[in-house]
């Protein structure tokens, strides 16, 4: 099963190993065992839940081992990964030493589409350090409104399994890529692709900032039509260049400014089109206003872009651009508006999970209380805070790496009043909006925008923000 022979596999009597029961170990291991594979499922973890997920696997006929996710089992011919397993680990050393191939759920699911005779949907695909969710919902109801049967998949919730060997028929499929996935998906090959933006993030799973942007840089290899980059963010340049591509594939670049030829941009409060267009040298399309993008914030605008960018290489027409754009609702915790209390906004950002986000949306507002913290995964915060340090207000900070922000903040904003709060039990984030709310006055925005993941002190992100407006609430109540 050497990537070359893609298409066909015989799945009959297979030793497939399926590393990780989750959101995506399981569809696989299901979808691998109904076409005759003889799967075994491995977890590192051996606990309730996994072991009743294994109970219900075992009833189908599938093997499952808990609590060694390491040991390659014997005669496994093919290993199917979970994205987040990281690269180093064990099972993928003797993975290698045996000459064993090992796929991601991406590449799984490339490889299965139009297995059952349907003609398979292209893919137009989306990376980036941030903005990938956003870009990929705004492209998903530009599709839509083009009267296109679509839907917004991959690292959104959605599994490519599910979106290719489901019952629904797609003509075109708007998918989320994470770096994890990238990197094992070998044979991937997207009608289009975009990289939105390249800043460090997951250093520690990548091993450093070359081998990240090497994965991100896979969404544009074999694309037939276009080439997606961030005309003021040169490293997705860079990758675009050093990409294999199909003959005839174009780089097509998006700018928050007046743009070239071969490029979307924005002129007079206008989203244009100067790539495809009839004569790029002389002609210029309107798609949008800016005012057409919810929220109308500059790096959002930028994700407009983006998504329009693939939604005219698919052929789609400018006015259902503007038409998906308008209809484009955020999701939760992005820049989410929660309260007004006694004069003060809060504002919940808490998917800012890594500094590239955090400052976005820290240039958002002028003044800022600021509640930043949790897991930094590997990154600093001197630039971040340098750049922040005219618009903070104070700044409160809770969770595990709190200490590197507030020596950040110590060398850059030593006049800031930092309040940091030493716990990380349930309360501590209304404790953390209470010390806000002290800091803040009339005018002024207090902004959760962590710049760090959340595990730490909750189950996700969601639960982060969750715990912001409940805290916001409360307060308002309050005062009411
Ligand atoms: P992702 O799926 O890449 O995590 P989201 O659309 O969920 O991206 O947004 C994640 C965070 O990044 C949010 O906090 C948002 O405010 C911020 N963000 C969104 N788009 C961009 C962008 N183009 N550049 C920088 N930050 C962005």
């Amino acid at each position: 099963m050497g990537s070359q022979e893609v298409s066909n596999v015989d799945w009959q009597g297979k030793h497939v190993t399926v590393a990780g029961l989750g959101v995506s170990g399981i569809p696989a291991a299901r979808a691998l065992h109904e076409r005759g594979a003889l799967v075994t499922v491995v977890n590192d973890r051996d606990d309730e839940r996994s072991r009743a997920q294994a109970a219900e696997l075992e009833a189908l006929g599938i093997t499952v081992r808990l609590g060694d996710g390491d040991t390659l089992p014997e005669s496994t011919e093919l290993v199917v990964t979970a994205p987040g397993w990281k690269p180093g680990k064990p099972l993928f050393t003797a993975a290698a030493e045996a000459g064993v191939p090992v796929w991601g759920d991406v590449e799984l699911a490339w490889r299965l589409r139009g297995q059952d005779g349907r003609e398979p949907a292209p893919w137009l695909a989306v990376t980036g350090t941030n903005g990938k969710t956003t870009t990929v919902r705004m492209l998903a109801s530009i599709l839509e409104a083009a009267g296109l049967r679509t839907a917004a998949v991959g690292n959104i919730g959605v599994s490519l399994l599910d979106a290719v060997l489901g019952d629904e028929t797609y003509d075109v499929l708007a998918v989320e890529l994470s770096s994890y996935q990238l990197h094992w998906a070998p044979s991937l090959r997207a009608h289009s692709g975009a990289v939105l933006n390249l800043a460090p993030d997951h250093l520690d799973w990548h091993g450093s900032m070359a081998g990240y942007a090497a994965d991100k840089g896979r969404i544009y290899e074999g694309n037939r039509v276009a080439c997606v980059y961030n005309a003021q963010d040169a490293a997705t340049e860079d990758l675009v260049r050093e990409a294999d591509v199909e003959e005839g594939c174009r780089a097509i670049g998006f700018t928050l400014g007046t743009p070239g030829p071969s490029q979307l941009g924005v002129v007079d409060g206008i989203l244009v089109d100067r790539a495809f267009v009839a004569d790029r040298q002389k002609q210029a399309q309107e798609l949008a206003e800016t005012s057409d993008v919810n929220p109308p914030a500059p790096h959002n605008i930028a994700n407009a872009l983006a998504a329009a960018a693939l939604a005219r290489a698919f052929g789609v027409p400018p006015k259902a651009v503007r038409d998906g754009l308008r209809a484009f609702r955020p999701d939760a915790h992005r820049i989410e508006h929660v309260a007004d209390v006694s004069g003060v906004t809060y504002i919940d950002d808490s998917k800012a999970t890594n500094t590239h986000a955090a400052e976005a949306s820290l240039a958002s507002y002028d003044p800022i209380v600021w509640i930043a913290g949790g897991l930094a995964k590997g990154a600093t915060f001197d630039e971040l805070v340098t750049g922040a340090a005219k618009r903070l207000k104070g700044v409160v900070l809770m969770g595990a790496d709190r200490a590197l922000i507030r020596e950040a903040l110590a060398r850059h904003a030593p006049e800031v009043p930092v309040v940091d709060l030493d716990r990380t039990d349930t309360g501590a984030m209304s404790a953390a909006v209470r010390e806000a709310a002290r800091l803040a006055g009339p005018g002024d925005t207090v902004l959760l925008a962590p710049a760090c993941a959340s595990m730490d002190m909750f189950v996700n992100y969601n639960k982060r923000g969750e715990a912001f407006a409940d805290a916001v609430r409360e307060l308002a109540d309050e005062s009411a």
